[in-house]
């Protein structure tokens, strides 16, 4: 399969899931994550029509940044160290792993302009896992009203690794009601009507609980581990 048909099946399936949850599917952006991908490849999503790319680390960023430039909506995924943000700042339009103070201190200083932000948010409580706790995710976004150049656009999760469909789904519940809470909160600089959540394996459960941005590496382009 190649990557317009893998993005084909997908948009079907994304269809399929708004139709079950009564939601209109412009509402959900897909964003190909090609971390384990080439270059290539990365170009082959472009031109099949995904222009959102989401990378995790600095290099592999600024590597295909370098072959493909702003043809492309760039989003940094994983988590981020606040001495990297330099690398990145002036290559993304998204950042989906704001997670700490230091680390929006950083963004503010390195940025010449807002910068859009997910808030990551630890909802299974896996220590694997990056992100707030989601008792302390309303404190801190208060906090964020104080940087001119952040803009609270939504709050991002990863789901538990479970083959359980009902804790994926309470997972992705979870993070939809504190999205509502902070909306309803009218910061400044905090709109936080975005919901990025969902990957290869969850997207469609992801889908039906509110998702408008989805993550999707294997299942769009492939894994061939070690795309940098
Ligand atoms: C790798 C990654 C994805 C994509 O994972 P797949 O299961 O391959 O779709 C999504 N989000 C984050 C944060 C990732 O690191």
């Amino acid at each position: 399969m190649n990557v317009a048909e893998n993005l084909e099946i997908i948009k079907n399936r994304i269809n399929e899931a708004c139709k079950r949850a009564n939601r209109n599917s412009k509402e959900v952006t897909i964003i190909a994550v090609t971390k384990y991908v080439s270059v290539d490849k990365a170009v082959e999503a472009l031109e099949a029509g995904a222009f959102h790319l989401g990378e995790n680390r600095d290099e592999g960023l600024t590597h295909k940044f370098d072959c493909i430039g702003n043809k492309a909506v760039w989003h940094f995924i994983g988590s981020l160290q606040s001495r990297k943000v330099k690398n990145v700042i002036d290559k993304i339009t998204y950042i989906h792993s704001l997670d700490r103070l230091s680390l929006a201190s950083e963004i503010d200083k390195r940025s010449v302009k807002p910068v859009k932000c997910f808030v990551q948010v630890n909802v299974s409580g896996e220590e694997s896992k990056h992100g707030i706790e989601p008792e302390k995710v309303i404190p801190f976004v208060k906090e964020l009203t104080g940087f001119t150049n952040i803009q609270v656009i939504g709050l991002m999760t990863m789901a538990p690794n479970t083959d359980d469909a009902s804790v994926i789904r309470s997972c992705f519940k979870r993070l939809k009601s504190l999205q509502k809470e902070i909306k309803d909160l009218n910061l400044a600089r905090i709109p936080c009507s975005e919901l990025s959540m969902g990957m290869s394996n969850d997207y469609e459960i992801a889908i039906e609980e509110g998702a408008t941005f989805i993550r999707i590496g294997s299942s769009l382009v492939g894994n061939e581990t070690g795309g940098v």
